[in-house]
């Protein structure tokens, strides 16, 4: 095979900023991708119905960071959307996360002010200082009566477990708005890219220095890949140790298992996202994908959400006994100098996209500067032997 300077393994969104940042300073770059396209769980496509879908679920692109929406912005357009979500409760729709309206549709109140609603929190809400679990963030933000509907559940269907089974990072992710704010994120840049992200993807590795192999199992080709400077390996850890650590009890994953249907309307719910926290359905949520830049159809497509322990890992699932495992597959991974592990999966943790940007940035800068405290050093070394 071919010598390339750096190997990453998937195409995703750490696998694509890792092979543009190379490329853009001359380095020869392989990128291998187990699925016949690039983008990973990003990718989208224009369906039968004529609509921009995900394949892999909607992504919602949210970011407080300068650097990380300046480097995207070099490789799409973006226009602005801020991403809205209601849960059908009961039969009726509440935005989430929890806000005036929520509480006032739910229980039949009033509260009108900020005021009102610090109160009605400051009422209800478990005081637990430093939440433990989830069910415990949870109950210490929003009280049992709104954990019970909106959470517990939805938790249940979308982990296998329930909060307490879990690190209250998960449920920290969801925010409580003591005013009428219905967006679902609060940062400062919310948008989506002109022509989806699969677009965005194909421009990251465009560069002629790139080489993208598809439908490419870094597993099977293994045994020829040599002489690279480093390889960038972004899949589930375990899988490149070959599950070594996972004989008692293995690293989870959750996947999802996404069920497309076309209906015959214009629309079929109010929302892109319609979340079902109840037990009276197995799915976790509908999205329709007509809603994401207001797209145009007389068909529209809806997708069931269902997750599931098999197929695809998309979510680690962060508790004591998974974090366990993965420390042993981490200090495996350290003892490797020239390959770097990047990502969700490689490190086994739940990054927003525009964490997930930043990560790959961040380790191309500091890969760069030790490679610069080596030149230098050398240069220092050879001159005192002159
Ligand atoms: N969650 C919930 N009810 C909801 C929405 C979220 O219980 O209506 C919990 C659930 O445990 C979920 C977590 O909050 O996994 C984080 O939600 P987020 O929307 O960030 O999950 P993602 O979009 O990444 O699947």
């Amino acid at each position: 095979m071919e010598r390339y300077d750096i190997v990453i393994v998937g195409a995703g969104i750490s696998g694509a900023v890792l092979a543009e940042r190379y490329a853009s300073i001359g380095r020869s770059v392989l990128v291998l991708e187990k699925r016949g396209h690039i983008a990973g769980n990003c990718y989208d496509y224009i369906d039968e119905n004529g609509i921009l879908v995900s394949k892999y679920g909607a992504h919602l692109f949210h970011t407080n960071d300068e650097e990380v929406w300046r480097y995207v912005n070099r490789f799409a357009k973006w226009y602005d959307w801020e991403h809205k979500v209601l849960a059908k409760v009961d039969g009726e729709l509440v935005p989430v996360p929890v806000n005036i309206t929520t509480v006032n549709k739910l229980l039949g109140l009033n509260i009108s002010s900020e005021e009102e609603m610090k109160a009605w929190l400051e009422m209800n809400r478990l005081h637990i200082e430093n939440p433990k679990n989830g069910e415990e963030a949870a109950l210490s933000k929003v009280g049992p009566y709104l954990y019970e509907k909106i959470f517990k559940h939805y938790t249940k269907k979308q982990w296998d477990k329930y909060p307490d089974e879990l690190a209250s990072s998960v449920l920290d992710r969801i925010p409580v708005r003591t005013n009428y704010d219905d967006r679902y994120f609060s940062d400062k840049y919310q948008a989506l890219p002109v022509g989806g992200y699969t677009l965005l993807f194909r421009r990251l590795l465009s560069h002629p220095n790139i080489t993208v192999k598809l439908n490419t199992d870094f597993f099977d080709m293994r045994k020829y890949i040599h002489g690279y400077d480093k390889l960038f390996y972004t899949g589930p850890i375990d899988r490149f140790f070959d599950f070594k650590y996972n004989e008692k009890d293995k690293l989870e994953y959750r996947s999802i298992n996404f069920v497309s249907e076309t209906v015959d309307a214009e629309y079929f719910q109010e929302n892109s996202v319609v979340n079902y926290p109840g037990r009276e359905v197995d799915f976790t949520r509908i999205i329709e994908y007509k809603h994401f830049g207001n797209q145009v159809s007389d068909k529209t497509t809806i997708v069931k959400e269902y997750t599931v322990d098999e197929g695809e890992p998309y979510y680690p699932v962060p508790n004591e006994k998974n974090m366990k495992i993965y420390e042993m597959y981490r200090k495996e991974a350290e003892k490797l100098s020239d390959v770097h592990f990047v990502g969700r999966l490689a490190n086994y943790k739940y990054f927003n996209m525009d964490q997930a940007f930043k990560n790959s940035l961040e380790v191309f800068r500091k890969l760069q500067f030790d490679e610069l405290l080596k030149a230098k050093r050398r240069i220092v070394t050879s001159n005192h032997y002159i």
